[in-house]
């Protein structure tokens, strides 16, 4: 089959906040073929960006949108979506934030391609299973510890075993607040549930704040202090994950979600001594590279868990990637309540079973279907014209 049009649909809540929220809006990418199906990803990047990224006129040989490079290609097999997505690679380079965009398309493609041969998008990528994961439900903290026990027992409510919180006040203050929101964390959760901190880069380079945290927050049961540090002080990673370990300290040191392209994540790995990587599809470019880093961490005995924010689009992208680790036992599972990001694929998702697990589907592609009548619903709509030229103009699903 060839591809015949590569949709875009900018998506957004009426009214954007400056809250740490990566579900008021997105981008969702359609891939339609000639004969008939069609595949959809979604990017996890400035969504008006990505989208000058498919259509805006070439500046040089090393600058060329990703529809020029996809537009009637042929793709029957797993080798032509790898083929295709190297292919964008060499038409734009990070200059033009083509691994941010591309992811789209490169999940598009899979979830086409899927449909096309009759297989799952983990069996297509090379796994021989797809084992169960633990979902944690991923929010935010509250705005101060009451907020954020409140926040810990709703979802004790919702049946989750483990959850993370995140970025809010965490870092603003003392250590004994710091130490204050993580307690009211544990709390609301109770002593059972896994427990996990995402620092949102608040410490930086400091080593020394990071690693007071890290001690911390252990005595409280924490399995990972996520991104305690800046993505690029892959030296002062390894300086705090060398400090837990000789000193005993019993948590994980997490990160990755920066990483833009494979060789960003593969220099944590090998460099920054993290426990666990995390790697957000819609992001890195795509499930095409998500697998290198997935394989990668497999052989170097790192845990892989997906970085998602988005809707379940991106979940169910995110689960194929790893369907097939065993030990890669748990998934980022954003648990918010953006109307946009849960419509976006109702009535399906990647659910939990009776015992409060999910897996990767043996549906063909990806295993859920999006909504278009949530696309109508949050639309944007967006036309690029360039000296009077129409470039692109945003239609109905
Ligand atoms: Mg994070």
């Amino acid at each position: 089959m060839k591809i015949e049009a590569i949709d875009l649909f900018y998506i957004s809540l009426p009214k954007i906040t400056r809250t740490a929220d990566g579900t008021q809006d997105s981008l969702v990418v359609r891939v339609r073929t000639d004969n008939g199906l069609e595949g959809w990803g979604e990017c996890d990047a400035s969504p008006l960006v990505s989208m000058a990224a498919y259509v805006m006129p070439m500046s040089h040989s090393n600058i060329i949108n990703i529809n020029e490079a996809l537009l009637g290609e042929t793709i029957d097999s797993p080798e032509d979506v790898i083929r295709l997505r190297n292919k964008a690679g060499e038409y734009g380079l990070d200059i033009q934030q083509l691994d941010h965009a591309v992811a789209g398309a490169d999940i598009a493609m899979w979830d086409v391609l899927g449909k096309h041969l009759g297989e799952s998008v983990w069996k297509l990528i090379g796994h021989e299973a797809s084992y169960k994961k633990l979902p944690y439900a991923s929010v935010l903290f509250g705005d101060n510890p009451a907020e954020t026990r409140t926040i810990a027992e709703s979802i004790v409510n919702r049946d989750f075993r483990a959850a993370k919180f995140g970025w809010g006040p965490m870092g603003r203050g003392s250590l004994a607040d710091d130490i204050a929101l993580v307690q009211a964390a544990r709390d609301g959760l109770g002593p059972d549930a896994k427990l996990m901190v995402d620092a949102g880069v608040i410490w930086g380079d400091n080593v020394e704040i990071a690693y007071e945290r890290a001690v911390a927050f252990a005595e409280l049961g924490v399995t990972w202090l996520e991104e305690p540090l800046r993505t690029e002080e892959v030296g002062a990673y390894k300086a705090l994950s060398d400090n837990v370990r000789a000193n005993g300290v019993k948590i994980g040191i997490a990160g990755g979600e920066g990483a833009d392209y494979f060789r960003a994540a593969d220099d944590m790995m090998t460099n920054a001594g993290l426990d666990f990587v995390q790697i957000d599809v819609g992001r890195i470019g795509g499930i095409t590279e998500a697998k290198r880093v997935a394989d990668r961490a497999h052989e170097l005995g790192i845990q892989y868990v997906n970085h998602t924010f988005k809707s379940h689009l991106s979940v169910a992208a995110s689960i194929h990637v790893f369907a097939g680790y065993e030990e890669f036992d748990l998934i980022e599972y954003p648990a918010g309540d953006s109307p946009l990001i849960l419509g976006l694929t109702a009535p399906s998702g990647i659910f939990r079973d009776s015992d409060g697990f999910v897996q990767a589907s043996d549906a063909h592609g990806l295993g859920v279907q999006v909504n278009p009548g949530a696309i109508s619903e949050y639309q944007r709509m967006v036309k690029i014209e360039i000296d009077g030229e129409v470039l692109f103009e945003s239609a109905q699903p």
